[in-house]
């Protein structure tokens, strides 16, 4: 199968042709035929699916072949994601796909000045990235109209709903037109998610990448068990031992990213931080310099870090275990992506064996435990296994084993199909509830 065969016109096969894209991605392949027949999605697809270019192709398409020129303040498409960073993600993907169509593209999000914003929507766009929050302080400031859209694409869903947006898409959901058509990607689908599609969606196309079942085979998983006040002794060690170049580190909390970053700076390693209390031209920044590899070590948050695509990236570390299981499979999903093979290397002290154990059962297996000779803990890390069940009484311990690197196999050029990152049931639900939405039917197309 080819792009031309989906039905894509010229300029973004052109388009496509210069990004080396060969094979559509199984969610590409699906999304496109539908999108561009005018139907609504719901698709199980998390990121390095392929899923923006799933949407996105059939998307500037439609807006190329129909309806009218952009009026002022307007907006004839509107992608909506859950944080900053992975709107100027899904902006700069689009505006690659468009680059050789007539249509204008723009990405806005808080934690910068709006006037900027407002002057550039002045003229409209063809296509709008937003956040949520930001999206609605336009709105209610006269300087966007939804009045002219066409299509609306909810990505991350479930992110947004984790991340507290149930309210702003409420809100959102009152300011759109009735007839458009409505994309939405989740990684998972909770019981709200199901209902936010069933107020939002007209007879949609559910679309699944590939059956739910463990999480990704690209990437090569293990657990170091250490003690809690040693961690950031370990990592160091680990760092040196296995030479990383580029590494993607996870804290649970923003004092805990400041804490690692400082640590690693203070001992001359090229280290940075994101977390949600930093402006965002600092966090943008330094993910920029760490894609282009002038910072060797990001350390962030979860939520700074949610749906980011870094390019080849091949390692991921959990300094800390995350508190909802679900976001395990993002962490990991930031490697082995787009065919390559990865790493992820979880840190674990015996305060975290829940949600070790939590993790197992949701990813359907029991990670590979490898002892880092002298980093023995002293607490011990109680046995978990995929059943869900916790170990209390501890076993004398195993003589320690060397642990192992394991170099990452590239696997480049044509799209190879990563493992399901989709959880296995049951899965977390999350803590919100979305509001229902007392709007009546929506109306046929
Ligand atoms: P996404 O899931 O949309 O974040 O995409 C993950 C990565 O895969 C991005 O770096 C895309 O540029 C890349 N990608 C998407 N579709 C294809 C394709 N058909 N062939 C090769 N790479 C792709």
């Amino acid at each position: 199968m080819t792009f031309a065969t989906l039905g894509l016109i010229e300029p973004l096969l052109r388009a496509l042709e210069t990004l080396g894209y060969q094979t559509p991605t199984p969610v590409q392949a699906q999304a496109i035929p539908a999108v561009l027949a005018g139907r609504d999605l719901m698709a199980a697809a998390q990121t390095g699916t392929g899923k923006t270019a799933g949407f996105a192709l059939p998307l500037l398409q439609l807006l190329t072949m129909e309806g009218p020129k952009v009026a002022a303040n307007s907006a004839r498409a509107l992608i909506l994601c859950p944080t900053r960073e992975l709107a100027e993600q899904v902006h700069a993907s689009v505006a690659e796909y468009a680059q050789n169509l007539p249509l204008t593209t723009y990405a806005v999000y808080g934690g910068v000045s709006i006037n900027p914003q407002m002057m550039k929507l002045r003229k409209g766009v063809d296509i709008l990235v937003a956040t949520p929050g930001r999206l609605i302080d336009l709105f209610r400031q006269n300087a966007l109209k939804l009045n002219q859209l066409q299509t609306l694409v909810l990505d991350e869903a479930d992110r947004m709903l984790d991340l507290g947006f149930s309210e702003e898409l409420a809100n959102i959901y009152r300011m759109l037109p009735k007839k458009r058509q409505t994309l939405l990607f989740s990684a998972t689908f909770s019981d709200e998610i199901r209902t936010l599609a069933g107020q939002m969606l007209n007879d949609p196309l559910s679309i699944e990448v590939s059956p739910r079942n463990v999480a990704a085979n690209t990437v090569k998983q293990w657990v170091v068990p250490v003690d809690k006040k040693r961690k950031a002794e370990l990592f160091v060690h680990l760092m040196r031992k296995g030479r990383w170049k580029q590494v993607l580190v996870f804290a649970k909390t923003r004092n805990g990213v400041d804490a690692l970053v400082d640590k690693l700076q203070g001992l001359g390693i090229n280290a940075d931080g994101i977390h949600g209390d930093k402006p965002q031209a600092t966090r943008q920044r330094a993910l920029d310099r760490f894609k282009s590899s002038d910072v060797q070590i990001l350390v962030a948050t979860d939520v700074a870090a949610r749906g980011l695509d870094i390019e080849d990236l091949p390692l991921v570390v959990n300094f800390d275990l995350p508190i909802v299981a679900e976001d395990y499979i993002h962490r990991i999903g930031r490697t082995g992506r787009a065919g390559n093979t990865g790493e992820a290397i979880s840190l674990v002290c015996a305060d975290e064996v829940n949600m070790l154990s939590a993790i197992e059962m949701l990813t359907r297996q029991t990670l590979t435990r490898k002892m880092e000779p002298d980093f023995e803990p002293e607490h011990r890390v109680p046995d978990t296994d995929a059943s869900g069940q916790v170990v209390k009484k501890p076993k004398k311990p195993k003589k320690p084993k060397a642990s192992g690197g394991g170099g990452g196999k590239r696997n480049l050029g044509k799209w190879v199909e990563s493992g399901d990152l989709a959880p296995a049931e049951p899965s977390i639900k999350p803590v919100r509830k979305v509001p229902v939405f007392n709007t009546g039917p929506r109306k046929k197309k």
